[in-house]
This record gives structure tokens, C-alpha cells and sequence, in this order.
């Protein structure tokens, strides 16, 4: 990690992951015509684990980045490393059937799986700490996380343990919570360490990846050409991997996804001994609300607090006013602590909560939409689509069989049916029901 002082880091969202990036060397733009085995759209996590799968299996991989490696949702999240997926494991067998439940929950723990090997055999400094908590607020909470639990365990997760009131001070220091449950299988790092520790090791196989070079055009045909500004790259297969970032370049499956916007800041650095009060085990702290806070120690010693959300991927005027009151709520001994950074950025929310992946054309494939959690799934479903070119879809074609619906109400109308959705659940939280 680089001194946090020295933030400069430009074409980055202004947040304490881009300040103490390890390495802020930029990428040059694309300029000419060249050619790969595959063009990866998008430098985040899903596209970085792709371009490395197949950089490892031989494959002539470019990535073309709209603006920075890690400049999306991967370069500015909470660093929560959560296993599963947005909706659980029985909402999706009883949605898709106990078949694709059993396959969905046998790789649901490989993407934390693929983040650990990536970062032994790589070498890649990200602060990587083991362990996670989930923190409920009323017994209906404690109930639904032993549930999550039971149904973990018979797709083999045995890392979940509950923890009772009295033993949440193991974990996190606040009068808020009933009890919970930790994922010693869960961790947390910092995110945007990992994908530039990820991205140097695609550039150490052969790979390519250019900065600032916004695609502009994807022409179909049995070579597809992906257009920027100032060069195009003709390549076998193209992956579409621009989650919220996308825009409108591709109507078909921008439409079946809605960015929302979440917010994180960071403390100054806390007095050794004051953090560690506060985080005792250095797990990840997520509470079990709809819409939930989520924190956690950083390296030098700040609290990284992140929660709110906008529907559209609208920001909030005053980023610290949303997230600093929850904050005092959690850890009121910190009303004289300064905030040092306050940012945000989006993820691409589906319908069904569920990512959508699929193919646009034999040879153009894309996933987008974890949904809030894609810190693993990102770095599972990248594998899965570098798998997926060389020949074994087997898994790819598990994901894509899982409909994907758009959302309803069209532009116009689906941000407000959404926040209807969301206060909907949101008063249930705060009612305990
Ligand atoms: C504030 C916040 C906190 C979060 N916290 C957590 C957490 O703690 N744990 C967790 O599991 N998940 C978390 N998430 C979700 C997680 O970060 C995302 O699911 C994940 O990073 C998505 O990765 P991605 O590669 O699919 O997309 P992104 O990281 O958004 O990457 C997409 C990239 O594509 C580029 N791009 C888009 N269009 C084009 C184009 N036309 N040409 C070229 N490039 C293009 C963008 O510039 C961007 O860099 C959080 C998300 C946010 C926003």
C-alpha cells in the first residue's frame, strides 16, 4: 500500500482505495488496428479474472478500460469478501429448481477460492484478512441468518458458526446487535490492490490492457471488431464485462440491469488500540438490513464505513451525511473522529438479484449484475467466461439457462417502482418483521 497522503490518482474516484493504490501507473490509450483471440470490455473484476483465465490457458487477450483498471464498482467497494450470491441458495432452488440450486451451491464458495490462490500465486499485496460477521438486529434476523446456515451447510460450507449477544463483542464493539453469524471462509481486502495485482499478472502472461479507451462500437460478425476512439481491435470472441459502467452501448442487455449507487468513506487512522477495540477479530462487519452497512478495518488502521444506496446510480448531494449518522449509530465514540475520504460508485442491480450471463452471439459472451455482492462471483463468473471461450461452457451454460427479466415500468419507471420495492422492505427492517 502506498502513502495515502500523497492521493493523487487521477481518472480514479477520489477514495482512500485510489490514494493508497500500489501502483498508479497509468496504460496507454489504444491507437490503431490490432488483433487478439478475445477483446474484454471493462477492467473490473469480471473482466480482469477472465482476461487472466485465459491469459493462463494461452490465450492473446486484450482488455480495453473506458477510463482506469479498477475505475467501476471493483476499485471502490466495501472489499467484503462475501460468499454466495445475492439471492440464497434456496430462493434459487425454490425459483430454478433443487438442480440448479445443487449447482449453483457447488462453486458458491470458488470465487473467495479463486481471490486466495490469485493472491499466493501472484503475489499480489491487498491486505488480504480472513473472516466475516453479519450482525442482526432482532431475533427474526438471528433466525433467518441460522436458516442461510442449515441450507450453507448442505452445499458443504462448514465455516458458519452463530454467535450469540454476548459474544458479539468478539467481533465488533457496539450495544446494537442481538447476535449474528461469522464466515471464517469470508475476509475482506482492498479491492483495488487486487485488481491491479490481478491485472499485472494478465500484462506478466502476455496480456494487454489499455486505459482511457472507451468502446464505442461492437460490430457482430464471425471476427467481431470492437471500436474506441483512436483504434479497433478484431478479435475470435469478445466479453462484454461493463456492469453499471456500460451505458447504452448495448440496449439489449443494458436494459435488464439498473446501476444504484452505494457510498463508503474512510476515518483518519485510528489509534492502534481504539481500532482494535472497536474490531477486536479484524473480521468484516455487514449488518443483516435491506439495505444494509457494511465495515471494516483498513491496513492503517481507518474505519471503512459504506451503506446507502441510489436507485438509478444517483449520488447523494452529501456523501458523509448519509453514511456518517449510521456510522455514530454503530460506534457513537467516534463523533470527533475526522473523515478523511468520502466516495462512491455503482453496481448493476437485476431484476432477480441473480447475475445475468449470456451470449449476445456465438462468439460474444457477457456478465454483468452481482447485484450488491460480487466481490467473489465477479472472480467466479470472469473464470467461468474464460472457460467458456476455450471450449467448456458446461458452467457458463448453468448461469445462462437462469432467465433474466427486464425491469418493470421501462426507464421511466422502474427507479421509482424500485425504491417502492426497497422502502417496502426497509420499514420491514426497521419494524423487525
Ligand atoms: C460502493 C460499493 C460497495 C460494494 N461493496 C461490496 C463488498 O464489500 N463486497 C462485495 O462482494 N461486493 C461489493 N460491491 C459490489 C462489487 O464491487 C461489484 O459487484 C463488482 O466489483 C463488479 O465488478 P465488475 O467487473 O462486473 O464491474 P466494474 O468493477 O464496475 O467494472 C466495469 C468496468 O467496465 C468499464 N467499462 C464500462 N463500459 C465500458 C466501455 N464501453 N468501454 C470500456 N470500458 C467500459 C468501466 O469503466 C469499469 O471499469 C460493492 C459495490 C459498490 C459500488
Amino acid at each position: 500500500m502506498s502513502d495515502p497522503t500523497s492521493r493523487s490518482n487521477p481518472g480514479h474516484a477520489p477514495s482512500w482505495y485510489a490514494a493508497s493504490a500500489n501502483d498508479k501507473r497509468a496504460r496507454v490509450a489504444l491507437t490503431g488496428n490490432i488483433t487478439a483471440d478475445v477483446c474484454i470490455i471493462g477492467a473490473g473484476f469480471t473482466g480482469i479474472s477472465a482476461a487472466l483465465q485465459l491469459a493462463e490457458n494461452g490465450f492473446s487477450v486484450v482488455v480495453l478500460e473506458g477510463e482506469r483498471i479498477g475505475f467501476g464498482a471493483s476499485g471502490r467497494n466495501g472489499g467484503q469478501i462475501v460468499n454466495g450470491y445475492s439471492r440464497d441458495l434456496d430462493t434459487i432452488a425454490r425459483r430454478y429448481g433443487p438442480a440448479k440450486a445443487k449447482a449453483l451451491g457447488a462453486i458458491s464458495l470458488e470465487g473467495a477460492a479463486i481471490i486466495r490462490e490469485r493472491v499466493a500465486k501472484y503475489a499480489i499485496d491487498c491486505d488480504l484478512v480472513d473472516g466475516g460477521f453479519f450482525a442482526a438486529f432482532t431475533d427474526k434476523q438471528i433466525r433467518d441468518l441460522g436458516e442461510v446456515r442449515a441450507t450453507w451447510q448442505k452445499h458443504g460450507h462448514t465455516g458458519l458458526e452463530m454467535v450469540s449477544k454476548s459474544e458479539v463483542g468478539r467481533y465488533v464493539k457496539t450495544d446494537r446487535y442481538a447476535g449474528g453469524m461469522i464466515d471464517r471462509l469470508g475476509g475482506h481486502i482492498h479491492p483495488l490492490n487486487m485488481v491491479l495485482g490481478e491485472a499485472r499478472a494478465v500484462e506478466s502472461l502476455g496480456g494487454r490492457i489499455f486505459e482511457n479507451s472507451r468502446v464505442t462500437a461492437l460490430e457482430m460478425g464471425s471476427a467481431p471488431v470492437v471500436r474506441t476512439e483512436k483504434g479497433s481491435v478484431t478479435a475470435k470472441y469478445v466479453l462484454v464485462c461493463g456492469n453499471a459502467y456500460l451505458g447504452t452501448l448495448l440496449p439489449a442487455i443494458g436494459d435488464r440491469m439498473m446501476p444504484v449507487s452505494s457510498q463508503v468513506m474512510a476515518t483518519e487512522p485510528l489509534d492502534a488500540n481504539l481500532i482494535a477495540e472497536l474490531l477486536p477479530a479484524n473480521y468484516c462487519v455487514e449488518d443483516a438490513n435491506y439495505i444494509l452497512d457494511y465495515y471494516r478495518r483498513t491496513a492503517d488502521n481507518r474505519l471503512l464505513y459504506g451503506g446507502g444506496i441510489g436507485y438509478g446510480g444517483q449520488d447523494p448531494a452529501n456523501l458523509t451525511g448519509v453514511i456518517r449518522p449510521n456510522m455514530l449509530k454503530t460506534f457513537p465514540q467516534l463523533e470527533n473522529t475526522k473523515i478523511e475520504f468520502a466516495w462512491s460508485g455503482n453496481f448493476a442491480l437485476t431484476l432477480t438479484r441473480v447475475p445475468h450471463i449470456g451470449r449476445l452471439a456465438d462468439n460474444v459472451y457477457f456478465s454483468h449484475g452481482d447485484s450488491g455482492h460480487g466481490v467473489t462471483t465477479t472472480h467466479l463468473l470472469g473464470k467461468i467466461l474464460g472457460e467458456a471461450v476455450a471450449g467448456h461452457a458446461g458452467r457458463f451454460d448453468v448461469w445462462a439457462s437462469l432467465p433474466n427479466l427486464p425491469f418493470p415500468g421501462g426507464k421511466v419507471f422502474r427507479v421509482p417502482l424500485t425504491m417502492l420495492g426497497a422502502w417496502w422492505y426497509g420499514l420491514r427492517d426497521r419494524l423487525g418483521v
